[in-house]
C-alpha cells in the first residue's frame, strides 16, 4: 500500500491510500477544486471517501464528492453533524470493504461527535496502514502494522513557553490533539518489527518543530524505518 499526503494541517486534510487496484481518498478538507488540483487525476478515480470527523478542515468538500458520486464513509456522529443523509455509516470495531482493501474503523479521542481513526489492510499486497489524526491518545496497538499514519500536533514545551495564547485555547489543543511525547510513549508500547514506514500528520503551524519531531519519533522506531512529517 502507498500512503500520500495532499494537505495534513488546520487549514486542510486530504491524504491517499491505494494499492494495485484501489485508491481510497481520506479526508476531504479542501475546496473541490484544490483537493483536484493537488490530487492530479479526475476525483471519480476514486473509489471511496472516508471521513473521520466532522471538523471542516477534514470534510470541507464532502457534498461535492456525493454530488459526484463517490461513496462516502463516516461515523452516523459524523453525518449527524454535517446534516448528511446519503453516506456509508461506519462503526468502532466493525470492518468494510472498499475494492481490494479491508478497513476496521477505531475510537479516536477529540471535540468531535463520533470521531474514528481507521486499519487497512490490502488484499492486494497484505500490507496493513494504520491511520489517526485529531486524537489526544490511541488506545490499540495494531499488531503487524507496516505503515503507520499518526498526528503529531504539537509540543507540551512550546505550548508551554507560548504566552499569547488564550488558557480556552490551550486547554482545547491538550485535550483533542496529540503531544509528541505521548506519540512517543505510544510508539515506544508498539511492536514494530513489520513497520517501514511513519508520516507525521496535521503539524501545529506555532506549536511544533519538524526536525525535532522526525528526530524524537526516529529514536523510538527500529533502525531502518522511515519517517516523514506531511507537508502542511
Ligand atoms: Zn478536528
Amino acid at each position: 500500500m502507498r500512503f500520500m499526503s495532499l494537505a495534513s494541517s488546520s487549514h486542510g486534510n486530504a491524504y491517499i491510500i491505494s494499492d494495485k487496484e484501489t485508491r481510497i481518498l481520506l479526508e476531504c478538507g479542501l475546496s473541490r477544486k484544490k483537493l483536484q488540483t493537488l490530487a492530479g487525476f479526475m476525483l471519480s478515480a476514486f473509489s471511496a471517501c472516508l471521513v473521520s470527523h466532522e471538523h471542516k478542515d477534514h470534510s470541507g468538500c464532502v457534498a461535492d464528492l456525493i454530488a459526484a458520486g463517490i461513496p462516502v464513509y463516516m461515523s452516523q456522529g459524523t453525518a449527524d453533524a454535517l446534516e448528511l443523509e446519503t453516506v456509508a455509516a461506519i462503526r468502532h470495531g466493525e470492518q468494510f470493504t472498499v475494492g481490494s482493501i479491508d478497513i476496521v474503523p477505531f475510537t479516536t479521542f477529540h471535540d468531535a461527535a463520533e470521531p474514528l481513526g481507521f486499519l487497512f489492510k490490502s488484499r492486494a499486497d497484505g500490507d496493513v496502514l494504520a491511520f489517526a489524526t485529531d486524537t489526544v491518545n490511541l488506545a490499540y496497538r495494531f499488531p503487524g502494522v507496516n505503515i503507520l499514519a499518526i498526528e503529531a500536533n504539537y509540543d507540551q514545551d512550546i505550548l508551554a513557553r507560548s504566552e499569547r495564547i488564550p488558557e480556552k485555547t490551550r486547554h482545547r489543543i491538550t485535550n483533542s490533539h496529540m503531544e509528541i511525547g505521548t506519540l512517543c510513549r505510544y510508539l515506544r508500547g508498539l511492536d514494530l518489527t513489520e513497520c517501514r514506514e511513519v508520516y507525521l500528520l496535521h503539524l501545529s503551524d506555532a506549536m511544533s518543530h519538524e526536525g525535532r519531531f522526525i528526530n524524537q519519533v526516529r529514536r523510538c522506531m527500529p533502525a531502518g524505518v522511515q519517517v516523514a512529517a506531511c507537508p502542511k
